[in-house]
């Protein structure tokens, strides 16, 4: 588990078993009656109540506009929705400023374009994700060797420590695509968010991609939402699927049971 690493930080703690003494599993974020109508009221979100576990890889699947990106921007409160309520595993609503501005330092997103600034090193890259875990004043320092030693480990997670002092325009998709994962496991997060993450990659790529963010999910009990076009992948990595349709909940269970009727469900007719 990727431990407090704003105390106490060692390049050791960036593998660790993560396992609860108990065995038991943990709500990280819980919705409830979260619904989104946009200022143009374009209704993305109808009336939806999940709760997201520390073990689980949960990939949504649906059509473009089903509400997958809608979906996540909530979690993330980046989208506020306009009824209902989200909140932590401790069942407590996150409304006030300071409620989101913690949540958001602790939920690290990642996207099809992994947001990564090309003409900066990977390890530069890394480190930016520390910057919401610092009081403006103090982003104007150097990032300090404890920091240093995160985000190295963190590359190393991601197998490209020898790639930390290489210019992110100089990797390959796949690359920057990890380096946006280090990045987010440099934010300690309590769960990460992952919009269409392969969307451009190519089958070797995407596969190490998901292949790493299901072992932190499982590693360090972070929950992965990951939303997916690619059928074969949503099975191979998910532990469980949420499939969306105009901005419904349409299916919600284990890979196994997407049966050819719980796909029409969510892209209608074949
Ligand atoms: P998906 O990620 O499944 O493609 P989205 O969440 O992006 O779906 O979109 C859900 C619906 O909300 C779509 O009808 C889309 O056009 C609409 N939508 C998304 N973002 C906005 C926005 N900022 N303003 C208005 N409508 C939006």
């Amino acid at each position: 588990m990727l431990q407090s690493v704003d105390d106490e930080w060692t390049g050791e703690q960036a593998r660790n078993d993560g396992a609860r003494p108990d065995g038991g599993r943990n709500s990280i974020i819980r919705i409830r009656d979260v619904e989104v109508v946009y200022p143009d009221g374009t209704r993305a979100l109808h009336p939806l109540s999940l709760d997201f576990m520390d073990d689980q890889v949960t990939v949504l699947l649906g059509p473009s506009g089903a509400g997958k990106s809608t979906l996540l921007r909530t979690l993330n409160l980046l989208v506020p929705p306009t009824a209902g309520r989200v909140m932590n595993g401790e069942n407590r609503p996150l409304e006030t400023a300071g409620d989101i501005r913690g949540h958001r330092t602790k939920t690290a997103m990642i996207f099809q374009q992994h947001q990564l600034i090309g003409r900066q090193t990977a390890l530069q890259n890394v480190l930016a994700g520390r910057l919401g875990k610092h009081a403006f004043w103090r982003t104007l320092w150097p990032f300090s060797e404890r920091e240093r030693r995160l985000a190295l480990a963190c590359l190393d997670r991601v197998s490209l420590f020898d790639r930390a002092f290489s210019r992110c325009d100089s990797m390959s998709g796949g690359q920057q695509q990890r380096v946006g994962i280090a990045r987010a496991l440099a934010q300690h997060p309590k769960i990460i968010l992952a919009d269409e993450p392969v969307a451009s990659l190519d089958p070797s790529s995407s596969h190490r991609v998901l292949t790493q963010l299901r072992a932190i999910c499982k590693e360090d009990r972070i929950p992965v939402v990951v939303s997916l076009h690619q059928l074969e992948y949503a099975r191979e990595f998910a532990d469980r699927i949420i499939g969306l349709s105009n901005g419904h909940v349409v299916f919600d269970d284990v890979p196994d049971a997407l049966t050819e009727g719980a796909l029409s469900a969510i892209y209608g007719e074949p």
